[in-house]
């Protein structure tokens, strides 16, 4: 693939060209949220200005077109994870992806859906199994599903070097194990994990394998049928899309078996008082009126990601992170988390300062222009696994050069000194 021209990419980001407290703007917080390019705001502006209209209703001329340019958008991001259009729900999110799966399984558990849904039926005893680098989004839910099950929940533990303990998965995943949902890339680590193996596991056993796709779609092609996950999701938001807007891919036989979560219109065929009979997937899981202009606005992004290619997003990144990781293990009192030897990662590093806040690290490079990200980053288990309760985050997207690096390194190097913890 051709190298990719950051510098050139940057003229589609407008709000990357501005000043913050009066430096250039150095915005390593796409971990977060993403900026997004002209083209994704424009396509939600136009989208508004000419087409708007609720879709799959109504027979006008405008409800037409906005439900053709939806369902084009469904297959456009489809497309982009592998997926054909059927096998991809709208959510608002990541969050409600995960949300969506866990509500669902625990409907099947009280014997709701098809006889199909029975497969994933929770017993008390069963097990759900999840690692300790989990984002909250990917740990809460299940927390709540075996609360309600009696299901258990265990956790595959994290080596000291950021890797999963895939020995210990190896034994944790047994004959009760009927869920395993684990990160693609945590968003503290920036490690990939083996999802090869990891599914290879679950299947042995029988069970459902969720993959969080959030750190990983915006950063490297992303095949999900090939990575043989049977449910994943992802967030609009942080892979240069709109907010509100998200994907939850599934294998089809799988969405086919799924109870729905949300319940009302548009996921309905027949209503009478007493029951309803529901739309197969995806539409069974999309209640309520769709986000039209937020999922035209997010296959407008991944058109974007796709003309760069995903490729050479993942070389340019993978540069950038070789560079501040080197940077970084350069500055004295500076700890990584996360810093396997080999690990193949995305562009995205934590880190603690020692004797320095994390807040503190944060307003200081603030005040250099330099954005970051503070706290536990919705991972405070993984937190606590290292000894601490908050760390500092640098995390790239396509549009980051190695000048905004180097910008980054150079202000944290006189952090520890500014505040007196030592040179
Ligand atoms: N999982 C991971 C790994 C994340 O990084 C995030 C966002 N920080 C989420 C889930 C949740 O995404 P959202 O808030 O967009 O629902």
């Amino acid at each position: 693939t051709a190298p990719l021209d950051a510098a050139a990419l940057r003229a589609d980001f407008s709000i990357l060209g501005q000043r913050v407290n009066g430096e250039r703007l150095v915005y390593l917080d796409s971990g977060a949220t993403s900026q997004k390019p002209q083209a994704v705001i424009d396509a939600e502006v136009d989208f508004l200005t000419r087409a708007n209209s609720a879709v799959h209703r109504g027979a006008h001329t405008l409800a037409a077109e906005a439900t053709e340019l939806f369902e084009d958008a469904r297959a456009t991001v489809a497309g982009f994870v592998g997926a054909r259009p059927e096998q991809l729900v709208w959510t608002s999110g990541a969050t409600a992806g995960l949300n969506l799966v866990a509500y669902a399984i625990g409907n099947a558990s009280l014997g709701r859906g098809a006889p199909a849904s029975a497969r994933f039926a929770l017993q008390p005893g069963d097990e759900i199994v999840i690692t300790e680098t989990e984002h909250h989004a990917n740990l809460i839910p299940w927390q709540e599903l075996a609360a309600r099950t009696g299901a258990v929940l265990r956790h595959i533990p994290v080596n000291d070097d950021g890797t999963l303990d895939t020995d210990a998965a190896a034994t944790l995943v047994g004959e009760r194990t009927r869920i395993v949902a684990f990160t693609h890339v945590s968003n503290v680590l920036g490690i990939v994990n083996p999802v090869a193996e990891l599914v290879a596991l679950a299947h042995d056993v029988g069970a459902v394998t969720v993959l969080d796709a959030c750190q990983s779609a915006p950063h490297l092609p992303l095949d999900l049928p090939a990575l043989g996950v049977d449910l994943a999701v992802f967030s609009g938001h942080k892979m240069l899309g709109p907010y509100g807007v998200g994907g939850l891919y599934g294998r089809a036989d799988v969405l086919e078996a799924l109870p729905p979560f949300l319940t009302g219109g548009s996921m309905i065929t027949t209503v009478t008082l007493d029951e309803a009979a529901y739309l197969p997937p995806p539409q069974r899981f999309e209640a309520g009126t769709q986000p039209v202009s937020q999922a035209i606005g997010l296959a407008a992004a991944v058109r974007y990601l796709d003309g760069v290619g995903m490729g050479a997003v993942h070389g340019h990144e993978k540069a950038l992170e070789a560079r501040m990781g080197e940077g970084l293990r350069s500055i004295p009192g500076v700890r990584l988390l996360g810093d396997a030897p080999g690990a193949e990662r995305v562009g995205l590093w934590a880190f603690d300062v020692d004797g320095v806040h994390a807040h503190d690290v944060g307003q200081f490079l603030d005040a250099r222009g330099v954005a970051v990200r503070v706290g536990h980053h919705c991972a405070q288990p993984l937190h606590r696994r290292f000894g601490l309760t908050a760390s500092v985050r640098a995390s790239s997207s396509l549009y980051n050069t190695a000048d905004d690096v180097d910008v980054f390194l150079d202000a944290l190097s006189g952090v520890r000194a500014f505040f007196g913890a030592g040179a």
